[in-house]
């Protein structure tokens, strides 16, 4: 029980910094209608579900080994860092597996929240890449790119479709990206990482493949504040320190295979649960708890009476 009461709080923890749905209907956030970054100096500011981003970059909608998806939703801004990490991983796929991946939301031109599908996603060091890859040839229509129905790897929550599970091609992926220094964790369903720890027993890249609901049809990168971002706030759940990310032989405790992956296949766990972002309400947006630079962006839009004023 006591382990139960742990789990508890650190999910609540952690819960604003994973990518989840908003349950209730909720106003256009201010910062859906800034359309483009600003020309600051590339940073991110503040945590991943209280941010923004600053000198937003912005992805290329293909590349070597990549795509991306949802392009009208303009999500697609990031962390120089962020961007250069997708471009290296884009390489590995398509030299090493001779695949494209696929990349959904990054973040708005300026972060900050949305009013729809993350909580997190706000500094520029989010991604969303879908289980679904492309052959080296394959190339997606304008239309395809909006509209294309994403795979679901889960059969339930307890359970992998297993004739959607690529023994070889997820594990590289996801093994690659948790390998990478500037990546902090990857949220991944409880059924992957079960998996996941089933084959892999050991190894430290695991340490940084965390569970959140959901993400059966797509895994959540994100990434270590930058050293150039110093306004970045770190996430308060940190992770336990293994020795090595290319090291064997590790406990199930320090890899999260233990009771920590056991817990979410409990009834517990099993009851959904989501909550708008913060400061999001269905009366409007309320940005006091924001950094006071990402409160700036939102000046010239305070003055045309777009922000709740209490
Ligand atoms: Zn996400």
């Amino acid at each position: 029980m006591r382990f139960r009461s742990i789990v508890g709080a650190l999910f609540f923890v952690i819960f604003l910094n994973a990518c989840s749905s908003a349950p209730k209907k909720i106003p256009q956030s201010p910062f859906e209608k800034m359309k483009l970054p600003t020309v600051d100096v590339n940073e991110s500011v503040g945590f991943t579900s209280r941010g923004c981003l600053l000198g937003g970059e912005k992805i290329e909608d293909e590349g070597t080994g990549y795509t991306r998806v949802r392009l009208n939703r303009n999500r697609g801004y990031g962390n120089k860092n962020l961007i250069e990490l997708l471009h290296k991983f884009g390489l590995f796929s398509a030299e090493k597996l001779n695949r494209k991946v696929i990349f959904s939301d990054l973040s708005l031109p300026r972060g900050g929240p949305f009013s729809s599908d993350h909580a997190s996603h706000q500094t520029g060091l989010d991604v969303d890449v879908w289980y679904d890859t492309l052959t080296a040839q394959e190339k997606l229509s304008v239309d395809d790119k909006e509209t294309r129905v994403v795979t679901d790897l889960g059969l339930s929550p307890k359970e992998l479709k297993r004739e959607n599970w690529n023994e070889a091609l997820h594990p590289a992926l996801l093994k690659w990206l948790s390998q990478a220094n500037e990546v902090e964790r990857v949220f991944v369903g409880a059924v992957i990482k079960r998996e996941l720890c089933e084959k892999f027993r050991g190894e430290g890249w695991l340490t940084k493949i965390r569970i959140w609901y959901g993400h059966t049809d797509h895994f959540h990168v994100r990434l270590h504040c930058p050293a150039a971002s110093g306004e970045c706030e770190k996430p308060k759940q940190v992770l336990p320190v293994s020795a090595d990310i290319n090291a064997k032989g590790l406990s199930d405790e320090v890899t999260g295979c233990d009771n920590q992956l056991s817990w979410w296949f409990t009834d517990e766990a099993l009851v959904k649960k989501s909550e708008p972002p913060t400061g999001a309400s269905e009366k409007g947006w309320e940005f006091s708890k924001y950094p006071p630079r990402c409160q700036n962006l939102l000046k010239e839009l305070e003055l045309l009476g777009e922000v709740r004023r209490d």
